[in-house]
């Protein structure tokens, strides 16, 4: 599934990833993917990567050779495999600050601004491993370079040298007083100071967060040799009054008949403050609203439940979720909806104490941590505030929008002790919210347990509904993605409970078939699929497929063979115009005893897809002995398309059926992009809601009616 052409051993090439730190906090089956999904580069000696100056777009990592780091003529660092550089143009998309070029036969691994954003900009462990290792290297480059100069320069002869590089200002100062003596031009050129003005000055008047008593412990043990260099972050003023982040170095001075001297080496390290905060703020912010991510809200949950414990206090956590976020998404476009977000997040930040959160989670998810509370009801009344915030009319562009929203609240410790319950409890009460009528707010209650009721009363109507005929088949088409044709249908189950309202498949489906209900309802889907389509036939509609989903209750069933084919004789409907659907994960289970199934069912006739494809990916060769007809392209491939590894997978699966004479059929389709993404794939068909919802049979046999083409 590479997109490009392997120079190494996959073997070899995961051998040099595992050793990789930064990547170290990636799962193997992530590591893997990385490696299969990033362009491997091959490099004659003397080749440039990249130059200084150059726009930054990738980070490279060594799998063999060896490369040059390099600033106009002068050689910074080489990279042997098993490093990496180029990450630092990503992290602050500014131009490269050193060239690279291969100095001998090399094998690069590209990793692209896309990749290193979908995998390093979620891991903060792995962000904070990188910007180790780019301290590390900035000061492993300084310490070469101070080195060295202390070496020609020697301290001892009172010569302070001159150094334009990493460490500009070269200072001495006095250890009882911590008066300077001496100091480079250069550092009267980064503090403002005249070299008359510096001598007037302590260290500490430069570095007014020092403290004394430490500075003065920290010459003690230069002095008395206990340590050869010290080295700590401070920050230095400048005549001007103005600050920047600096790295101090310092080394005794032992001039031959005087007291002991100290020289500190001086280093501006505002950009590496910079990066610093730019990979915090990836690693722990929403990119879009500048919010705390998901991330940062769990560290300061933690923190809050341990001061709450600590004090007697409570907690309340608000889960938000937009009223028909999705409607205007949909509808305006995303940059539409990415607008509204901001706006929203402003408009409760501002209601907002400092010292509560909001965080994004994702979508139209917001989470609300309000920390250290005595009373409970003002919680209530905060939700109210917001509910008041989120209501009056936003303007986006052209549009005036109104958005409600729905909030379930959950109160530590009595709704939960875990962040995790408490954020299961606030999600469960705004779904109650958005039940009770949206624009709305709902406090988590003990009896509300909601799963377990919905549970409870599902079961107990489950039973009765298809007696009382509360099942409904709806209809979606499949299309033929070269002619625009209806190619076939899906049937797919609805019930509407009178106690209940519309349940949709996903919850009922499972406790059906725990309850083995399954069984008597799967008959029902099956016949009534069946008899509709050759209804449809009869009334001189042109023949069309159906496809029926089975339950992995209905396949290992010892009478499915003989009662699909009753239901074939009973309904006339011909056996090649039946489909069935099964899911990978029904033939992973037991595979022996679904090929022998498999093999009869389609002994009938009949026609047998593979549902949801891609989301068990592990074991493909077994497919070869199956005889299957369709491969279903699970929609998460499809809807985010354009992540690379979607549409690899996706473009994998098609070439697979392709090679095994199976058709393809892509899931949730819902754009045009995604059509067209798909046509030239040769994907054969598609279903989704570009072409239509399911639909009740009614206007199924509408569209067949017309003959519409999509
Ligand atoms: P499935 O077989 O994978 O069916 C496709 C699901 O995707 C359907 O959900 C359909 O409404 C939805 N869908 C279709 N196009 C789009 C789209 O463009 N975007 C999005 N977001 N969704 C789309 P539905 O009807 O809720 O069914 C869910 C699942 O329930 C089905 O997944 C199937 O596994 C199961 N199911 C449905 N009817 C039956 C049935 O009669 N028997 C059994 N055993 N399972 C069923
Ligand atoms: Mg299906
Ligand atoms: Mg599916």
């Amino acid at each position: 599934m590479s997109n490009s052409t392997s120079f190494i051993s996959s073997d070899k090439k995961k051998e040099i990833l595992k050793t990789i730190d930064i990547l170290s906090f990636f799962h193997e089956s992530t590591l893997e993917r990385l490696a299969q999904e990033s362009k491997e580069i091959s490099l004659k000696p003397e080749t440039v990567i990249f130059n200084e100056g150059d726009e930054g777009s990738a980070m490279y990592i060594v799998l063999d050779g060896e490369i040059l780091i390099y600033q106009g003529d002068k050689l910074l660092t080489n990279m042997l495999p098993g490093t990496f550089f180029g990450e630092m143009s990503l992290i602050e998309s500014r131009p490269r600050t050193a060239g690279a070029r291969a100095l001998v036969p090399s094998v690069l691994l590209e990793i692209s601004e896309t990749q290193f954003q979908e995998y390093f900009a979620t891991q903060p462990k792995a962000l904070m491993a990188i910007m180790k290792t780019l301290s590390a290297r900035s000061r492993k480059i300084s310490t070469g370079l101070a080195s060295s100069t202390a070496s020609k320069n020697d301290p001892a002869q009172n010569v302070i040298p001159s150094l334009d590089e990493h460490y500009r200002e070269v200072l001495v100062f006095q250890p009882k007083t911590f008066q300077f003596i001496k100091a480079n031009s250069l550092a009267c050129v980064d503090t403002g100071f005249t070299p008359d003005e510096i001598m007037q000055k302590t260290f500490i008047e430069l570095a007014p967060t020092l403290d004394p008593q430490k500075l003065s412990r920290i010459c003690d043990s230069l002095i008395n040799k206990i340590r050869p260099m010290v080295s700590f972050e401070t920050t230095f003023q400048r005549k001007d009054e103005s600050t920047y982040p600096a790295e101090c170095k310092l080394q005794l001075v032992e001039p031959k008949d005087s007291l002991s001297e100290i020289l500190v080496w001086v280093q501006d390290i505002t950009e590496r403050k910079q990066m610093e905060n730019t990979i915090r703020q990836m690693a722990y912010y929403d990119s879009l609203t500048g919010l705390p991510n998901r991330n940062l809200l769990n560290d300061r949950l933690a923190v809050a439940l341990a001061n709450a414990t600590r004090n007697n206090e409570k907690v309340a956590i608000l889960f938000l979720d937009l009223d028909h976020f999705k409607t205007i998404n949909d509808s305006l476009g995303h940059e539409a909806g990415d607008q509204l977000l901001q706006q929203v997040s402003l408009r409760i930040k501002e209601i907002l104490r400092k010292q509560d959160t909001i965080a994004r989670m994702g979508g139209d998810e917001f989470i609300i941590l309000i920390p250290g509370l005595t009373d409970t009801d003002h919680t209530a009344k905060l939700a109210e505030k917001i509910l008041d915030a989120v209501t009056p009319v936003f303007k986006i562009g052209d549009n005036e929008l109104y958005v409600g929203c729905s909030i379930g609240i959950s109160i530590f410790p009595d709704d939960g002790m875990e962040i995790k319950t408490l954020l299961k409890n606030s999600d469960l009460a705004m779904y109650r919210a958005k039940e009770k009528g949206r624009n709305t707010f709902q406090l988590y209650t003990p009896a509300m347990n909601f799963k377990a009721m919905e549970r409870l009363a599902v079961e107990k109507n489950l039973r009765k509904a298809l007696d009382r005929n509360e099942f409904e088949l709806y209809y979606q088409p499949k299309i033929n993605l070269k002619s625009g044709q209806i190619a076939g249908m899906e049937a797919l189950i609805r019930w509407d409970s009178p106690e209940l309202g519309l349940v949709m498949p996903n919850q009922f489906i499972p406790i059906a078939e725990e309850t083995r209900l399954i069984i008597q309802l799967g008959h029902w889907v099956l016949l009534t699929a069946c008899r509709q389509t050759i209804q449809w036939q009869d009334a001189g509609l042109p023949p069309t497929p159906v496809s029926v989903n089975l339950s992995v209750v209905q396949f290992t069933h010892p009478n499915l063979v003989s009662e699909i084919g009753q239901v074939l004789k009973q309904t006339k409907i011909p056996p090649y115009q039946l489909e069935l659907e099964i899911t990978e994960s029904v033939l992973m289970q037991d595979t022996t005893l679904a090929v022998s199934i498999l093999k009869k069912l389609s002994a009938l006739g009949i026609k047998i897809s593979i549902d949801d494809f891609g989301t068990g990916f592990s074991s493909l060769n077994y497919l070869k002995n199956l005889p299957m007809d369709y491969l279903k392209i699970d929609q998460t491939f499809i809807k985010d398309f354009n992540l690379r590894t979607n549409s690899a997978i996706t473009k994998a699966i098609v070439t697979l059926a392709q090679s095994m004479d199976m058709k393809t059929i892509a899931e949730g389709v819902e754009t045009e992009e995604q059509r067209k993404f798909l046509n030239e794939l040769n994907c054969d068909e598609a279903q989704g809601y570009l072409f239509s919802k399911p639909i009740p049979k009614d206007e199924m046999g509408e569209l067949l009616k017309t003959g519409k083409k999509f």
